[in-house]
């Protein structure tokens, strides 16, 4: 059986980082047990948030890591410095890709660098709104799945996690149908196992506006494993209902 796994992405929010202390403490307050849940604070959080949840079951994940581990890269971090700070860090996420001009081939080497460094990878692919439209949504995660796997290795891709995250449902408050999230979830599956890897075993989660509202139609889909969830992380209760739906 897959785990099932829910992660906020906090992005560059809260605006202190006594407010991302505080907002973890809520949200560790809240969590059921059975559901794997981690939060992903801005880099600067990072020890802060993450002393705070040491005696808590939520998990800590980076939002980006960067593809060399030393040398002259102002204003990145190398996955050395997230060493007893993070279980994990989110690869890919959209808005790095965009903000950031990463393409695949970055984002395939930052996935090797994430599971050399020994932390969980969660990475993410979804098409843009126009790639939607022209209908060419599973050709183009199919090939994005391929790239992003091209550098890492094998054998440490097996606590890989998948986020199906379609770019016109991020932060739009317009999410996919779980339907929708459903097929595509499917290519993505095929594809990983198309690269050799054990997919009915790595949990894929879908993220785009899910709410407290929406994430039902999700958590019951064939094959959804988890959340990865924006705006609606910033809200403990809000999260935690999130959570309880997958539970
Ligand atoms: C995200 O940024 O990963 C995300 C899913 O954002 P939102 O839930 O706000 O759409």
């Amino acid at each position: 059986m897959r785990e099932r796994m829910v992660i906020g992405n906090w992005k560059m929010n809260p605006p202190t980082i006594a407010d991302a202390v505080e907002l973890a403490r809520s949200v560790a307050d809240r969590i059921p047990a059975g559901v794997l849940v981690g939060v992903a604070p801005a880099a600067v959080a990072l020890p802060a948030v993450s002393d705070a949840l040491r005696d808590t079951n939520l998990d800590v994940y980076a939002q980006d890591v960067h593809w060399e581990e030393r040398g002259a890269f102002t204003g990145q971090i190398a996955a050395s410095m997230l060493r007893g700070l993070a279980t994990g860090a989110i690869v890919g996420h959209s808005e790095v890709r965009r903000d950031q001009c990463d393409d695949d081939a970055r984002v395939a080497k930052k996935l090797a660098r994430t599971v050399t460094a020994g932390l969980r990878p969660i990475l993410c692919v979804g098409e843009s709104a126009a790639e939607h439209e022209a209908g060419n949504a599973s050709v183009v995660i199919v090939r994005q799945i391929a790239a992003d796997l091209a550098e890492a290795p094998r054998r440490g891709l097996q606590r890989l996690v998948v986020a199906y995250e379609p770019i016109w449902a991020i932060g739009t408050g317009n999410p996919a149908t779980g339907e929708w999230a459903t097929l595509e979830v499917r290519a993505i599956r095929a594809a990983l196992k198309h690269a050799g890897l054990d997919a009915e075993a790595i949990p894929i989660l879908y993220g785009g506006s899910v709410s407290a509202r929406s994430v039902a139609e999700f958590a019951a889909a064939d094959g959804i494993d988890g959340a990865l969830v924006g705006g609606a992380s910033l809200d403990p209760d809000e999260f935690a209902a999130i959570v309880r739906a997958f539970g």
